[in-house]
């Protein structure tokens, strides 16, 4: 094709394969190395992979990124145009897929042998678009022009089966044994896609699973004469990877979603078994070879997947097959909210996976024959640590499931292990204590600072040099020039930069102007009541509230932009209320002249890894506002604190690390503890009493209520109103003063810009613990135990 009639996607499609080209030949290498040293890998099962834009992250990896963007100069076209073309693969609803997609990531700059599993879905996550400040969700069709990441292996294609029934039959020795005779099948395709170590030679395979119908199962149906059910079978098999449960930590309980949970791990099963590992190898020992990280309870179906390919297909007996199957499988947990501990009805799995059941029952009634030896006579204790929930139906919990089969559990964070131990899974941590193990979740500094910001970057190796991509506690050498004027100039005007590039971006996508001369004050998160941004939008409507009545005079006020960035579950009502208002409250504070743009609300929609990387380096300060000992981890805070914003947030998740190792004096601690939350709970909540004790609180909330931010209809917000008056299970009003109080500190510190500046540098030199790098180290430690295989690239060409 002639440059002169070239698109600028066509532009980026040949610089991808450019890129991709180079990787292959390491590719292919790392490939061989495996199957010349047979070492032990990691397996890392997840049903969501949010890997963000590819064409950066290769060239970074690559080192490319220079010599790409002269080449292309000297044919008169710039990088940065081809960047922006790239559509992010959004395979993932937030944290839990954006985790996955670090690990990976850190995985193979690491030098460990590992692979990722997972779906590859037609539409990820929804694009969020609002219409009269309401969320409206539309398809996120990102394969309409072809990605140029992924290879399609047809040929590698394996079969899964579902439904129909089991027949007990005897075996050889006379002993009964089951067999599955399954309904329908569908076949699993594998797409493969590169991930680079950086620049180290490695690259690693995430591989996602596309369904389709099985050949059999058409000719069948063919040959029958029927065409259009043919056709029909097709698509029917097609919908299971068509698209991203959009759910974030309350799952559903669909049908479908079993089906996509079950096939992607019965793909990658297989495909390990059979196609990674070498033809006739001893699955006795698989754990030489193998642990299968599952990333929450999502492919925790594999635990009864793998004892069924070992008895039913291998004739292995129980007690053998039981043995390798809690060697390699591992479990992390994500949560501690109730209602987003997974459970799957026993009728379904008995329609959908009938065999899978019976050895579930197996697994289970072995187990609590092992805690009623530990417990005699305490048969409560049997009851509440049953596999099987008898109401209020008949249903596996899966959390257990995987609690009791993995060699280990870890929580995400400190706190969040702790509390799994305490309270979630006391029962299991008191039977086996040993089994319990934290990992504090990380992020990858590659994309999330040396990709995202690079004015910081460049400051940073200027600084110490540029070992920190891969070895991040070197931040701590930064330490002493938090006391260098000159440096503190610098770094603020990198945050200035950075500021203008935002509003830059912005400007283009949406037509959002910002004020680059204010703070940036972000909360970016999935909408959910827990993460309280109802929190900060009272937090606003106050500041509004005392400023309209003359209470605060408006000079008094610290100019700020208030970013939110947040995608709620489609079917969540008080979740797309909240968004609702935030849109409602910004429109009137915005448009309001007696604001004099001193308080801006922005609020672009659909948040994701590609504006994530845009407004990160440009925040002041960084919400993490939930209530204490709901939000296992986080990992925004941990991205916002790398690129010095300085926090205000409770003592949850991991920010209660981040406080500990930054400093309470440069950090903004608020809100109640976890213990507090809990003695005021059970005390029986009240928080109509916050409402009548606190005149600030109840004039924000009757503004609300009065219509002022709905064009006087009073009735527009009352749901949200009533809730947090009548319920509030999160807390919002009994920690508003605190909140209220802590940003008060907020504005007084910042009117130091020096002393400000000070902080946030030393919350960047402070933070390096909270590199994924950090977390695959623990991992390995503490659960996965694999080495790392170097790759020798001396003898490959570019
Ligand atoms: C990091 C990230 C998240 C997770 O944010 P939390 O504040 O930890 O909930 C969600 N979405 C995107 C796009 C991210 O990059």
């Amino acid at each position: 094709m002639d440059l002169l009639q070239a698109s600028v996607n066509d532009k980026y499609l040949a610089l991808a394969r450019t890129v991709r080209h180079y990787l292959m030949t390491r590719w292919l290498e790392t490939e061989r190395r495996q199957t010349e040293l047979q070492s032990k890998a990691v397996a890392y099962l997840s049903a969501e992979f949010l890997l963000g834009r590819q064409l950066d992250n290769s060239l970074l990896a690559t080192d490319l990124e220079e010599i790409a963007a002269e080449s292309l100069q000297g044919l008169g076209i710039e990088l940065d145009e081809l960047r922006t073309v790239e559509v992010e693969p959004g395979l993932g609803n937030g944290g839990l897929g954006r985790l996955a997609a670090c690990f990976i990531d850190s995985l193979a700059t690491l030098d460990v042998p590992s692979i990722g599993y997972g779906i590859r879905y037609e539409y990820g996550i929804f694009k969020q678009t609002f219409v009269d400040g309401r969320q409206v969700e539309q398809p996120d069709n990102w394969l309409e022009l072809g990605s140029p990441w992924e290879f399609p292996h047809p040929e590698a294609a394996v079969t899964v089966n579902f439904g129909g029934h089991t027949e007990k039959t005897a075996d050889d020795d006379g002993r009964e044994v089951s067999r599955w005779v399954p309904g329908w099948s569908v076949e699993g395709v594998p797409y493969n896609y590169m991930v680079p170590g950086y620049q180290n030679g490695r690259v690693n395979t995430l591989r996602l699973w596309s369904a389709r119908a099985t050949k059999a199962f058409d000719l069948q149906i063919f040959n029958a004469g029927d065409y259009t059910e043919a056709v029909r079978a097709q698509t029917f098999a097609e919908n299971i990877s068509k698209v991203l449960y959009p759910e974030d930590s309350t799952p559903q309980g669909k049908e479908l979603r079993l089906q996509q949970q079950y096939f992607f791990v019965a793909c990658s099963l297989r495909n390990f078994i059979e196609d990674v590992l070498p033809a006739g190898y001893d699955l006795h020992k698989l754990p030489e070879r193998i642990t299968f990280q599952l990333n929450d309870t999502h492919p925790v179906i594999a635990i009864p997947e793998l004892m069924r390919i070992l008895i039913d297909e291998r004739g292995w007996n129980w007690d053998e097959a039981w043995d390798v199957t809690n060697q390699v499988f591992a479990y992390t947990c994500h949560t501690l909210l109730p209602e987003a501990l997974e459970v799957w009805p026993t009728s379904l799995l008995e329609k959908l996976l009938p065999r899978h059941l019976e050895i579930i029952y197996r697994i289970n009634k072995d187990f609590l024959a092992r805690v009623r030896e530990t417990y005699p006579g305490d048969e409560m204790r049997a009851r509440h640590m049953s596999i099987i929930a008898e109401s209020p139906e008949r249903a596996v919990r899966m959390a257990y499931l995987a609690t009791v089969t993995g060699s280990k559990v870890n929580g995400v964070a400190a706190l969040h292990s702790q509390l799994l131990r305490d309270k979630v899974l006391k029962d299991f941590s008191d039977m086996e204590p040993e089994k319990f193990t934290n990992v504090t979740n990380g992020v990858t500094p590659r994309r999330f600072v040396r990709l995202a910001n690079p004015g910081l970057s460049g400051l940073i190796t200027e600084a110490i040099g540029d070992g920190w991509v891969t070895d991040l506690d070197r931040l701590s050498e930064l330490e002493p020039l938090a006391d260098d004027s000159g440096f503190l100039s610098r770094f603020r005007e990198v945050k200035a930069a950075n500021k203008a590039r935002f509003a830059d971006v912005m400007e283009a996508r949406d037509g959002i102007r910002v004020d680059t001369g204010t703070m940036v004050d972000a909360m970016v998160k999935r909408l959910h009541e827990y993460k309280r941004q109802m929190l900060k939008v009272l937090h606003i409507v106050s500041l509004y509230e005392q400023v309209k009545s003359g209470a605060l005079p408006i000079e008094k006020v610290t100019p700020r932009t208030f970013v939110f960035g947040a995608k709620a579950a489609p079917g969540y009502r008080m979740a797309k209320e909240i968004i609702a208002l935030i849109n409602a409250v910004g429109r009137t504070v915005n448009d309001d002249p007696a604001m004099q743009g001193r308080l801006t609300i922005v609020f672009p929609p659909n948040y994701n890894v590609t504006l994530a990387e845009k407004l990160i380096p440009a925040a002041d300060l960084s919400e993490q506002i939930s209530v204490a000992g709901k939000e296992a981890s986080g990992t925004g805070n941990m991205k916002f604190a790398l690129n010095g914003a300085l926090t205000i947030g409770t003592d949850d998740g991991a920010n209660v690390e981040i406080r500990e190792l930054v400093g309470d004096e440069n950090f903004f601690l608020f809100g109640m503890s976890e213990p507090e939350v809990e003695r005021v709970v059970s005390a029986g909540y009240e928080p109509a009493s916050f409402y009548d004790k606190n005149a600030a609180l109840r004039r924000a909330l009757d503004l609300i209520a009065s219509g002022a931010f709905s064009d006087g209809r009073r009735g527009e917000f009352e749901p949200i109103v009533a809730n947090l008056l009548e319920q509030d299970r999160f807390l919002v009003l009994a920690d508003f003063q605190s909140y209220m109080d802590a940003q008060a500190r907020v504005d007084t510190a910042y009117a130091d810009q020096d002393a400000w500046t000070r902080s946030a540098v030393l919350n960047v030199a402070r933070t390096g613990f909270f590199s994924s790098d950090r977390s695959m180290r623990d991992y390995l430690d503490r659960i996965w135990h694999a080495e790392p295989v170097s790759i020798d690239v001396s003898s490959m060409q570019g």
